[in-house]
């Protein structure tokens, strides 16, 4: 997942975008870049996290602008799905054909091999974002090079483009995976984030949300749309349940408030007396408030949270140069509190179970502390099939839950967390909190994928 951000017409570029991509960290931090045209060159500027991220990529903004007054620029924040974790595959990326651009993107092209053997596409990265962008520049309108990717890409594809012109587009794909918002300052500049929590951080109260395949193209604050044919939104259903920030919006409802309406639900179907309700910071804050609400247990701050890593993506396991495993690690994030633990039941409350080393960790955690019973209550239904939209679970094979050949998967996961129980919330009593209307993808739930799931994706769905 990533995180974009664009401006266009507006004053102080590098402070806005600094606030955009540092509120966007929520999708992705691996990675931080920026795109600006000055003095008629498109200029790329990116670092690592491990070469100080934001801050540093915003230095390198500022050193770049030296007091030059720019309007316009995109910023990305990175975590890798398709390609590794390094310097070469960070985002935006400059293109060159028979158009010229910068482009960044969220989601993931998931025939990105196929198109390169179609077009005989030579590329420098592993990212299928610079294979995207290099579909577009096929043609020499940036539009038309759109078209032509959505007529030939599978998959999520949210983009922002910066044009040699001094255009910026801000496109969200047919199938609307993703969020993409859009807003105006009080003088009618254009502002574009991931998600609406971003531009209220910037400042930006009136953020729209952009349709399945609708478009913007901004040239200062001339601001025009496009849009192409949607076959109907297929919002990724996680992107509520994990990835949003609690103040950002989906489908007209506050995200938070959506968490504690499928906490109450799980709640109100307890039933587990004398237990304690203990969320995992911060994923299942929301969804334990509601549960502790409905449910009329107490809400307990059981489990501590040691921030600063990230265990589930984090990029060192992937290019082998760790020293803990994901288990060690989760074990060392979310430790148990003794004086709150001790002797209770615990209910545990997160917003899923993927691989299962968190769970694992928590409940020996919680166990080593003396807590008498763990039992999970998950927000999101099991996990059974791979990806290939964006999500880090791509590969069937990393989903614990994908294992369980007979029996109940919350009996399987139980056994393997060595929690006394796991209830997870069901797909059917999920659907109507999300008012869904068919317009969400459910893919990892059901492997019933809203595309067709190319040869090279076949990792997702086979074990
Ligand atoms: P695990 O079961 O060990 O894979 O960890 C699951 C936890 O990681 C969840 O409770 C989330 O907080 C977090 N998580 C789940 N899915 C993702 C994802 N696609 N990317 C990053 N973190 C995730």
């Amino acid at each position: 997942m990533c995180s974009l951000s664009a401006v266009s017409g507006i004053e102080n570029v590098e402070k806005t975008l600094y606030g955009l991509v540092f509120s966007g960290q929520n999708r992705g931090d691996e990675s931080t870049g920026f795109g600006i045209l000055l003095d008629n060159r498109l200029e790329v500027l990116k670092r690592m996290k491990s070469e100080g991220g934001i801050i540093k990529a915003y230095l390198d903004l500022k050193k770049e602008i030296d007091g030059n007054y720019i309007d316009r620029g995109i910023g990305q924040t990175r975590y890798s799905t398709s390609g590794k974790s390094d310097k070469r595959n960070a985002q935006p990326f400059k293109i060159k054909g028979k158009s010229e651009f910068i482009i960044s993107h969220n989601g993931t092209i998931s025939n990105s091999k196929e198109l390169k053997e179609k077009y005989g596409l030579k590329c420098f990265s592993q990212s299928d974002t610079e294979v995207g962008g290099c579909v577009i520049a096929q043609e020499k309108d940036l539009i038309e090079g759109i078209e032509r990717l959505s007529e030939n890409a599978v998959g999520a594809y949210n983009l922002n483009l910066l044009s040699r012109d001094g255009r910026v587009v801000v496109f969200r794909d047919p199938l609307a995976f993703h969020p993409l918002w859009y807003g105006f300052d009080e003088n009618g500049g254009l502002l574009s984030a991931s998600e609406n929590y971003p531009l209220y951080a910037v400042g930006c109260y009136n953020p729209i949300e952009l349709k399945p395949g609708e478009g913007i193209i901004a040239d200062g604050k001339n601001v025009e749309k496009f849009s192409i044919d949607s076959p109907g939104k297929k919002e990724c259903f996680f992107e509520v349940i994990y990835f949003m920030k609690p103040g950002s919006s989906c489908g007209g409802k506050e995200v938070s408030k959506i968490r504690h309406e499928i906490g109450s639900f799980l709640g109100k179907n307890e039933d587990l007396k004398d237990a304690i309700v203990v969320p995992v910071e911060d994923s299942g804050s929301d969804y334990a408030e509601g549960f502790a609400e409905a449910s009329g247990l107490e809400l307990v701050r059981g489990l501590m949270k040691n921030r600063g890593e990230r265990v589930y993506m984090d990029p060192a396991e992937r290019s082998k140069q760790n020293f803990f495993s994901r288990k060690e690690k989760a074990k060392l994030k979310h430790v148990a509190i003794p004086k709150k633990v001790k002797d209770k039941i615990v209910l545990v409350i997160d917003d899923s179970i993927v691989r299962c080393d968190t769970s694992t960790g928590i409940a020996e955690n919680l166990f080593a502390t003396g807590a008498k019973e763990v039992h999970f209550r998950i927000a999101s239904p099991p996990q059974i099939s791979g990806c290939i939209y964006g999500l880090d679970h791509s590969k069937k094979a990393e989903l614990a839950a994908a294992y369980c050949t007979s029996g109940s998967i919350e009996d399987f996961i139980a056994k393997r967390t060595k929690a006394n129980s796991v209830n997870y919330m069901r797909l059917e009593d999920l659907k109507p909190v999300l008012k869904d209307n068919n317009d969400h993808c459910f893919a990892c739930i059901t492997g019933e994928y809203p595309t067709r799931v190319p040869e090279e994706c076949r990792s997702a769905i086979e074990l």
